[in-house]
């Protein structure tokens, strides 16, 4: 079967792994983006951003000639499906999403639709907006075109975003007609032999899938923290309660994990636009669930600040403090809304001198003035009198204790992620905070 051509429109972490997978499939694909350094690295086969199994996937569609990239969205003049993979961030004077990049690009796609085109959303959007684009077009191009609007919410992680590009564990098909999902279908033919389930449902259902999928995983990350500081005040061990959780065939074991807290591109924002989209609604059980939800994840990177100040003993200013992990997970270089980043920032802020180690971030942090950026462990540690670990890269956890002892200035370190092992730590002379474990000596 000839493959179906495409068009992608914003070619970020969600757009070039989709446009790539798109292209693996067979599809021919071209990603449209506004930023013209994006569109000139992509088309060279370069990665703009670190994500596993990538630079592979994009380098084999540039040279098969089935993935181009242009500026120009006359180049998506000959597609028949249209990806709509733009960022919708937090809005600038609220909660809400701000939809601004696109309304952008509904407005200058409309032209170049051709007859019976198919608008596909990928972005995640407040629930209501499908129909808003498809009522956009319909002023825009001419009622004879028959331009259909469809919801296809993307689940992908960062970090895994071309396994899950190609192993979803399900795809959402929100249509309002057979046409368009026998459309999504033939996009999708690779993986639906796969047998991976696809469910089909209306536009707003559609979109309400993603938003509420990270309303879920969002609030059970705030629920296990707010269960790790309980657990440090009645000196329990949150390790072995989230195992007993775990093991509770309706709770699961997965993201059951304490630490510093969610972050990133989607998580904040989607539960603030929720809860936004919600209130407008009339719901207003949203925001005060879901308020709470964010304010317990704010919160822990607080903990992680004062459990700092009362390690260098109330007096921060001054001090080298090492901060290991930038980005808001491992195997990433995004640093939007990350949590590591925040506490560095609050700590040097409170006068420490907070140096910095990522194995994929720190490139993109050499123009912060508060924070000096290091090439290894070991510089960032260099005379440190308190190391925090902040991002769960496997890295860390492989760090000598005994060697690392021998370059900082006191062996006291915060395990934000818990992924040390404290007995191994504390054997080698460290005093190790985990959030949820307290002090091991
Ligand atoms: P991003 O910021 O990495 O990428 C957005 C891209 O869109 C940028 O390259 C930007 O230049 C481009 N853009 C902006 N306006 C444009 C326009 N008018 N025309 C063409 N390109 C334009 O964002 P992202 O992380 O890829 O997220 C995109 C959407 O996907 C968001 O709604 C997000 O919530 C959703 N999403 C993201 C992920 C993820 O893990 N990153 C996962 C699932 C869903």
């Amino acid at each position: 079967m000839p493959g179906v051509r495409i068009s992608v429109i914003g070619t970020g972490y969600l757009g070039a792994t989709h446009a790539a997978a798109l292209s693996g499939w067979g599809h021919d694909v071209v990603g449209i983006d506004v930023d013209p350094s994006r569109v000139t690295q992509l088309a060279a086969g370069i990665a703009p951003f670190h994500e596993p199994g990538f630079d592979e996937l994009l380098l084999e569609g540039v040279r098969a000639g089935r993935l181009t990239f242009s500026t120009d969205l006359s180049a998506a003049v000959d597609a028949d499906v249209h990806f709509l993979c733009v960022g919708t961030p937090q809005s600038g004077t609220g909660h809400g999403a701000d939809l601004t990049a696109l309304w952008q690009a509904v407005d200058a796609l409309a032209p170049h639709l051709r007859r019976g085109a198919l608008v596909v959303g990928k972005s995640t959007v407040p629930v209501g907006t499908a129909a808003r684009v498809q009522e956009r077009l319909e002023d825009l191009v001419p009622p004879r075109h028959g331009v259909e609007v469809a919801w296809n919410p993307e689940f992908l992680r960062e970090a895994h975003a071309v396994e899950d590009s190609l192993h979803p564990d399900r795809l959402v098909l929100g249509v309002a007609s057979d046409a368009a999902e026998t459309r999504l279908r033939e996009v999708y033919a690779p993986v639906l032999r796969d047998g991976i389930p696809a469910v089909r449902t209306d536009l707003q259902t559609a979109e309400l899938a993603k938003a509420s999928a990270n309303v879920m995983l969002a609030s059970r990350i705030s629920l296990v923290n707010m269960l790790a500081e309980v657990c440090e005040a009645a000196d329990a061990d949150i390790e072995r309660l989230t195992e007993i959780l775990g093991l509770d065939a309706r709770i699961g074991p997965r993201y059951l994990s304490p630490g510093i807290g969610f972050g990133g591109g989607c998580l904040p924002k989607d539960l603030r636009a929720f809860a936004s989209r919600a209130t407008e609604l009339g719901v207003d059980s949203a925001s005060e669930l879901l308020g709470a939800v964010d304010a317990v994840n704010t919160h822990q990177r607080q903990r992680a600040v004062d459990l700092t100040v009362r390690l260098l003993d109330g007096h921060p200013h001054g001090r080298n403090v090492a901060v290991l992990g930038a980005a808001f997970k491992a195997d990433s270089d995004d640093l939007r809304d990350s949590p590591a980043l925040a506490v560095a920032g609050a700590v040097s802020q409170l006068g420490a001198c907070v140096r910095v180690f990522d194995p994929q971030a720190g490139r993109h942090l050499r123009d912060r003035v508060d924070l000096e950026v290091h090439d290894s462990i070991e510089s960032a540690c260099a005379a440190a009198e308190a190391t925090l670990v902040l991002t769960e890269w496997p890295q860390f956890a492989e760090v000598d204790p005994v060697a690392l002892g021998r370059v900082v200035e006191r062996r006291v370190i915060v395990d934000g992620r818990l992924v040390l092992d404290p007995t191994r730590w504390a054997r080698a002379g460290w005093r190790v905070h985990a959030f949820g474990r307290g002090e091991t000596t």
